[in-house]
Protein backbone atom coordinates (compact mmCIF):
# COMPACT_ATOMS: atom_id res chain seq x y z
CA UNK A 1 0.00 0.00 0.00
CA UNK A 2 2.91 2.55 0.86
CA UNK A 3 4.12 1.92 -2.69
CA UNK A 4 0.74 3.07 -4.33
CA UNK A 5 2.24 6.72 -2.25
CA UNK A 6 4.93 6.81 -4.32
CA UNK A 7 4.14 9.32 -6.74
CA UNK A 8 3.05 12.36 -5.97
CA UNK A 9 0.58 13.15 -8.66
CA UNK A 10 -0.92 9.83 -7.98
CA UNK A 11 -1.07 10.97 -4.13
CA UNK A 12 -2.70 14.31 -5.30
CA UNK A 13 -5.20 12.62 -7.10
CA UNK A 14 -6.19 10.42 -4.46
CA UNK A 15 -6.50 13.05 -2.10
CA UNK A 16 -8.75 15.39 -4.13
CA UNK A 17 -10.96 12.35 -4.69
CA UNK A 18 -11.58 11.87 -1.03
CA UNK A 19 -11.65 15.67 -0.08
CA UNK A 20 -14.24 16.30 -2.85
CA UNK A 21 -16.28 13.21 -4.36
CA UNK A 22 -18.65 15.60 -5.63
CA UNK A 23 -16.14 17.70 -7.83
CA UNK A 24 -14.05 20.94 -6.76
CA UNK A 25 -15.03 23.27 -3.85
CA UNK A 26 -13.94 26.81 -3.48
CA UNK A 27 -11.43 26.80 -0.22
CA UNK A 28 -12.44 30.23 0.50
CA UNK A 29 -16.44 30.76 -0.54
CA UNK A 30 -17.84 27.35 -1.19
CA UNK A 31 -18.07 27.78 -4.86
CA UNK A 32 -18.24 24.71 -7.51
CA UNK A 33 -16.72 26.13 -10.05
CA UNK A 34 -13.33 26.28 -10.60
CA UNK A 35 -10.59 25.91 -13.33
CA UNK A 36 -7.42 23.95 -13.28
CA UNK A 37 -4.47 26.32 -13.68
CA UNK A 38 -2.05 24.28 -14.37
CA UNK A 39 -0.40 23.64 -18.19
CA UNK A 40 -2.57 26.54 -19.86
CA UNK A 41 -1.99 27.36 -23.04
CA UNK A 42 0.68 24.11 -23.26
CA UNK A 43 2.97 26.04 -20.93
CA UNK A 44 3.02 25.09 -17.70
CA UNK A 45 2.14 28.75 -15.86
CA UNK A 46 1.36 27.33 -11.93
CA UNK A 47 2.29 24.06 -10.00
CA UNK A 48 -0.01 21.40 -10.78
CA UNK A 49 -3.27 21.31 -8.46
CA UNK A 50 -3.71 24.82 -8.07
CA UNK A 51 -7.34 25.88 -9.26
CA UNK A 52 -8.88 29.06 -9.69
CA UNK A 53 -12.45 29.64 -8.20
CA UNK A 54 -14.65 30.68 -11.09
CA UNK A 55 -16.90 32.79 -8.47
CA UNK A 56 -16.35 36.57 -9.91
CA UNK A 57 -16.21 38.14 -6.63
CA UNK A 58 -13.67 35.61 -5.31
CA UNK A 59 -11.01 34.08 -8.07
CA UNK A 60 -9.11 32.67 -5.00
CA UNK A 61 -6.54 30.37 -5.87
CA UNK A 62 -6.48 27.21 -4.13
CA UNK A 63 -5.13 23.43 -4.02
CA UNK A 64 -6.51 20.19 -2.22
CA UNK A 65 -4.81 21.12 1.43
CA UNK A 66 -6.02 24.54 1.33
CA UNK A 67 -7.77 25.55 4.75
CA UNK A 68 -7.10 21.96 5.42
CA UNK A 69 -4.86 20.85 8.70
CA UNK A 70 -2.83 20.27 5.97
CA UNK A 71 -2.24 23.69 4.62
CA UNK A 72 0.50 25.28 3.10
CA UNK A 73 2.62 21.63 4.01
CA UNK A 74 5.90 21.37 3.33
CA UNK A 75 5.77 17.65 3.34
CA UNK A 76 5.23 15.70 0.54
CA UNK A 77 1.70 14.49 0.36
CA UNK A 78 2.63 10.94 -0.39
CA UNK A 79 4.88 11.66 3.40
CA UNK A 80 0.99 12.36 4.56
CA UNK A 81 -1.13 9.59 3.17
CA UNK A 82 1.57 7.10 3.96
CA UNK A 83 1.34 8.68 7.71
CA UNK A 84 -2.72 8.35 7.48
CA UNK A 85 -2.43 5.19 6.11
CA UNK A 86 -0.30 3.95 9.28
CA UNK A 87 -2.56 5.56 11.68
CA UNK A 88 -5.76 3.91 10.41
CA UNK A 89 -4.31 0.63 10.12
CA UNK A 90 -3.05 0.33 13.47
CA UNK A 91 -5.75 -0.73 15.92
CA UNK A 92 -5.14 1.44 18.80
CA UNK A 93 -3.17 4.31 17.07
CA UNK A 94 0.94 4.55 16.60
CA UNK A 95 3.32 6.56 18.57
CA UNK A 96 5.37 9.40 16.86
CA UNK A 97 8.32 7.44 17.44
CA UNK A 98 7.26 4.52 15.54
CA UNK A 99 5.44 6.96 12.52
CA UNK A 100 8.74 9.05 12.22
CA UNK A 101 10.53 5.21 11.52
CA UNK A 102 8.53 4.65 9.41
CA UNK A 103 8.23 7.57 7.55
CA UNK A 104 11.81 8.78 7.80
CA UNK A 105 10.74 12.61 9.24
CA UNK A 106 12.09 13.62 12.73
CA UNK A 107 9.40 12.50 15.66
CA UNK A 108 8.26 16.26 16.11
CA UNK A 109 7.55 16.63 12.88
CA UNK A 110 5.73 12.82 13.21
CA UNK A 111 4.24 14.31 16.43
CA UNK A 112 2.71 17.97 14.76
CA UNK A 113 1.59 15.38 11.55
CA UNK A 114 -0.17 13.12 14.10
CA UNK A 115 -2.22 15.97 15.43
CA UNK A 116 -3.12 17.45 11.98
CA UNK A 117 -4.51 13.56 11.12
CA UNK A 118 -6.49 13.35 13.85
CA UNK A 119 -8.28 16.78 13.44
CA UNK A 120 -8.77 15.21 10.18
CA UNK A 121 -10.81 12.38 11.18
CA UNK A 122 -12.63 14.20 13.81
CA UNK A 123 -16.46 13.99 12.77
CA UNK A 124 -19.12 16.72 14.34
CA UNK A 125 -22.55 15.32 13.55
CA UNK A 126 -24.41 14.84 17.11
CA UNK A 127 -24.81 11.37 17.94
CA UNK A 128 -28.40 10.19 17.45
CA UNK A 129 -30.41 6.94 18.48
CA UNK A 130 -29.53 5.51 22.15
CA UNK A 131 -26.79 7.09 23.09
CA UNK A 132 -24.71 6.50 26.14
CA UNK A 133 -22.86 8.52 28.42
CA UNK A 134 -19.80 8.63 31.02
CA UNK A 135 -17.38 10.87 32.51
CA UNK A 136 -13.34 9.71 31.83
CA UNK A 137 -9.92 10.36 33.17
CA UNK A 138 -7.17 11.77 31.49
CA UNK A 139 -3.85 12.57 32.75
CA UNK A 140 -1.55 10.52 35.31
CA UNK A 141 -0.91 12.32 38.99
CA UNK A 142 1.32 15.24 38.72
CA UNK A 143 4.63 15.44 40.15
CA UNK A 144 4.43 16.10 43.71
CA UNK A 145 5.56 19.79 44.92
CA UNK A 146 7.15 21.35 47.97
CA UNK A 147 4.49 22.08 49.22
CA UNK A 148 1.73 19.15 48.50
CA UNK A 149 -1.23 17.88 50.03
CA UNK A 150 -2.71 14.74 49.24
CA UNK A 151 -5.76 15.75 46.82
CA UNK A 152 -8.77 16.03 49.27
CA UNK A 153 -10.68 13.20 50.47
CA UNK A 154 -13.77 15.05 50.93
CA UNK A 155 -12.39 17.96 52.28
CA UNK A 156 -14.71 20.66 51.56
CA UNK A 157 -14.00 22.44 48.75
CA UNK A 158 -10.93 20.49 47.08
CA UNK A 159 -11.04 18.09 44.08
CA UNK A 160 -10.77 14.61 44.84
CA UNK A 161 -8.43 14.10 42.28
CA UNK A 162 -6.15 16.44 40.12
CA UNK A 163 -6.59 14.72 36.95
CA UNK A 164 -8.45 16.19 33.92
CA UNK A 165 -11.92 15.07 33.36
CA UNK A 166 -13.50 14.00 30.10
CA UNK A 167 -17.43 13.07 28.81
CA UNK A 168 -17.84 10.68 26.91
CA UNK A 169 -20.76 10.02 24.48
CA UNK A 170 -20.71 6.31 22.88
CA UNK A 171 -23.71 5.43 20.26
CA UNK A 172 -25.95 2.06 20.45
CA UNK A 173 -25.15 0.67 17.38
CA UNK A 174 -28.35 1.29 15.68
CA UNK A 175 -28.62 -2.07 13.63
CA UNK A 176 -27.35 -5.19 15.64
CA UNK A 177 -27.26 -7.39 12.65
CA UNK A 178 -23.52 -9.22 11.77
CA UNK A 179 -21.50 -6.83 10.11
CA UNK A 180 -23.38 -3.61 10.13
CA UNK A 181 -21.35 -0.66 11.59
CA UNK A 182 -20.83 -0.54 15.56
CA UNK A 183 -21.65 3.17 16.32
CA UNK A 184 -19.68 6.28 16.66
CA UNK A 185 -18.43 8.44 19.75
CA UNK A 186 -17.67 11.85 20.91
CA UNK A 187 -15.81 12.39 23.98
CA UNK A 188 -14.49 16.02 25.06
CA UNK A 189 -12.46 17.32 28.13
CA UNK A 190 -14.39 19.48 30.31
CA UNK A 191 -12.82 21.94 33.00
CA UNK A 192 -14.73 20.70 35.97
CA UNK A 193 -17.89 18.30 36.85
CA UNK A 194 -19.76 20.99 36.54
CA UNK A 195 -23.43 21.16 34.91
CA UNK A 196 -22.72 23.65 32.84
CA UNK A 197 -19.41 22.25 31.23
CA UNK A 198 -21.25 18.79 31.37
CA UNK A 199 -24.14 21.07 29.18
CA UNK A 200 -21.53 22.55 26.83
CA UNK A 201 -20.31 19.33 25.79
CA UNK A 202 -23.49 17.19 25.83
CA UNK A 203 -25.67 19.75 23.28
CA UNK A 204 -22.14 19.13 20.63
CA UNK A 205 -22.19 15.83 20.70
CA UNK A 206 -25.74 14.13 21.46
CA UNK A 207 -28.80 15.18 19.41
CA UNK A 208 -31.74 16.10 21.67
CA UNK A 209 -33.93 13.25 20.01
CA UNK A 210 -31.82 10.72 21.01
CA UNK A 211 -32.05 8.48 24.16
CA UNK A 212 -29.82 8.99 26.65
CA UNK A 213 -28.80 6.48 28.92
CA UNK A 214 -26.17 7.11 31.93
CA UNK A 215 -25.22 6.47 35.59
CA UNK A 216 -26.74 8.13 38.75
CA UNK A 217 -24.45 11.62 38.44
CA UNK A 218 -26.39 14.22 39.61
CA UNK A 219 -25.02 16.76 36.60
CA UNK A 220 -26.55 13.67 34.32
CA UNK A 221 -29.81 13.28 36.17
CA UNK A 222 -30.91 17.03 35.52
CA UNK A 223 -29.50 17.48 32.24
CA UNK A 224 -31.49 14.33 30.90
CA UNK A 225 -34.44 16.51 30.59
CA UNK A 226 -33.26 18.24 27.72
CA UNK A 227 -33.30 14.66 25.52
CA UNK A 228 -36.67 13.05 24.65
CA UNK A 229 -36.08 10.01 27.36
CA UNK A 230 -33.11 9.32 29.79
CA UNK A 231 -32.69 6.42 31.75
CA UNK A 232 -29.97 5.81 34.36
CA UNK A 233 -28.39 3.05 35.94
CA UNK A 234 -27.73 2.69 39.48
CA UNK A 235 -23.65 2.44 39.91
CA UNK A 236 -22.93 3.29 43.36
CA UNK A 237 -25.77 0.20 44.35
CA UNK A 238 -23.81 -2.31 42.10
CA UNK A 239 -26.64 -2.25 39.73
CA UNK A 240 -25.17 -2.04 36.13
CA UNK A 241 -27.90 -2.99 33.70
CA UNK A 242 -31.89 -2.83 33.60
CA UNK A 243 -32.42 -4.61 30.91
CA UNK A 244 -31.45 -2.75 27.70
CA UNK A 245 -30.69 -0.23 30.06
CA UNK A 246 -26.72 -0.20 30.94
CA UNK A 247 -23.48 2.28 29.53
CA UNK A 248 -21.62 -0.67 29.34
CA UNK A 249 -19.93 0.26 25.70
CA UNK A 250 -18.97 4.22 27.33
CA UNK A 251 -17.24 2.03 30.06
CA UNK A 252 -15.78 0.09 26.94
CA UNK A 253 -14.48 3.36 25.21
CA UNK A 254 -13.19 4.18 28.11
CA UNK A 255 -11.28 1.34 28.86
CA UNK A 256 -10.38 1.19 24.89
CA UNK A 257 -8.73 5.06 25.44
CA UNK A 258 -6.68 3.82 28.41
CA UNK A 259 -5.35 0.82 26.40
CA UNK A 260 -4.31 3.15 23.97
CA UNK A 261 -2.36 5.88 26.00
CA UNK A 262 -1.02 3.09 27.92
CA UNK A 263 -0.09 0.88 25.01
CA UNK A 264 0.92 3.46 22.08
CA UNK A 265 0.94 6.74 23.39
CA UNK A 266 2.51 6.48 26.79
CA UNK A 267 1.07 9.73 27.99
CA UNK A 268 -1.20 12.39 26.43
CA UNK A 269 -1.42 15.97 27.13
CA UNK A 270 -5.00 16.84 28.64
CA UNK A 271 -4.99 20.09 26.08
CA UNK A 272 -4.48 17.72 23.63
CA UNK A 273 -6.90 14.80 24.59
CA UNK A 274 -9.64 15.81 22.18
CA UNK A 275 -7.67 14.91 19.33
CA UNK A 276 -6.74 12.04 20.99
CA UNK A 277 -10.07 11.37 21.44
CA UNK A 278 -11.20 11.68 17.58
CA UNK A 279 -8.77 9.39 16.42
CA UNK A 280 -9.55 6.24 19.28
CA UNK A 281 -13.32 7.05 18.36
CA UNK A 282 -12.55 6.50 14.45
CA UNK A 283 -10.80 3.50 15.22
CA UNK A 284 -14.08 2.47 17.79
CA UNK A 285 -16.17 3.68 14.75
CA UNK A 286 -14.89 1.41 11.83
CA UNK A 287 -15.37 -2.32 14.37
CA UNK A 288 -18.21 -3.86 12.91
CA UNK A 289 -21.18 -5.84 14.46
CA UNK A 290 -19.83 -9.47 14.97
CA UNK A 291 -22.64 -10.75 16.36
CA UNK A 292 -23.32 -13.57 19.16
CA UNK A 293 -20.84 -16.81 18.63
CA UNK A 294 -23.05 -20.10 20.35
CA UNK A 295 -20.27 -22.28 22.15
CA UNK A 296 -20.79 -25.17 23.64
CA UNK A 297 -19.37 -25.66 27.22
CA UNK A 298 -17.43 -28.75 28.51
CA UNK A 299 -20.78 -30.28 30.00
CA UNK A 300 -22.75 -29.95 26.27
CA UNK A 301 -24.73 -27.01 27.43
CA UNK A 302 -25.24 -24.36 24.77
CA UNK A 303 -23.82 -20.52 25.87
CA UNK A 304 -23.68 -17.36 22.88
CA UNK A 305 -20.71 -15.21 23.47
ZN1 LIG B 1 -14.30 31.00 -4.24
Amino acid sequence: MIRVFQDEDHCRYLLEAMAWPKGRICAACGYRGSIALMGRQNRRRARSGLYQCSNGVCRSQFTVTTRTPLHATKLPLRVWLSGLWLMLQSDKGISSIRLAEALGVSQPTAWRMGHALRLMVGREQALDGVAKIDGLYVGSKPWREMNYSPPGRGRKGEPKTLKTPALVAVQRPPDLSVGASAGETRAAVIEDLSESEADRVLTEAVDPKAHLMSDEWKEFVSLGGAFSAHDTVHHKARKYARGPVHINSAEGFNDRVRRTVSGAFHHISPHLADLYFNEIGFHWSQRVVTGQAPRRTRKGRQVTK
